[in-house]
């Protein structure tokens, strides 16, 4: 049994597992002249159970990984407390 974080909120559990988002890769204009073309590719982050449910939905769009999960982490909620 493997246990994984979240990258959202943290948790350690074994429920957490990788999870797959349409990602629209949109290069910059600079990565555009370096020969990058983007396109239709697949977004991939370790996610509970808990968060997965508030974003199963989403796709996102960004050039890099940071920029993508900028996008989904948008789409998170919390409650108040
Ligand atoms: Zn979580």
């Amino acid at each position: 049994m493997s246990t994984a974080q979240c990258f959202n909120c943290d948790i350690v559990h074994q429920d957490v597992e990788m999870r797959s988002f349409d990602w629209d890769m949109r290069p910059r204009q600079k990565d555009l002249s370096r020969g990058h073309t983007g396109g239709l590719t697949t977004f991939e982050v370790d996610l509970c159970p808990h968060c997965y449910s508030q974003v199963e939905d989403q796709s996102v769009s960004g050039w890099d990984w940071w920029d993508a999960f900028d996008v989904l982490s948008s789409h998170f909620t919390y409650e108040q407390s």
